[in-house]
């Protein structure tokens, strides 16, 4: 999207996350969101889903 580089792409999108509730998108780890540690940084949910849908 943003970039052209496969790799910078690669790594953008890697831990790329979008919040449920308030669809805020950022990077976390995911053995942080497996483990329920992380929290949005907006709206301090919980939820999470990958960014990448189809
Ligand atoms: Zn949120």
């Amino acid at each position: 999207m943003a970039t052209k580089i496969p790799a910078a792409q690669n790594r953008l999108m890697k831990n790329a996350v979008v919040c449920k509730v308030c669809k805020h998108r950022m990077r976390l780890d995911n053995l942080k969101i497996l483990s329920g540690k992380a929290k949005c940084r907006k709206c301090k949910s919980k939820d999470f889903r990958p960014v990448r849908k189809k």
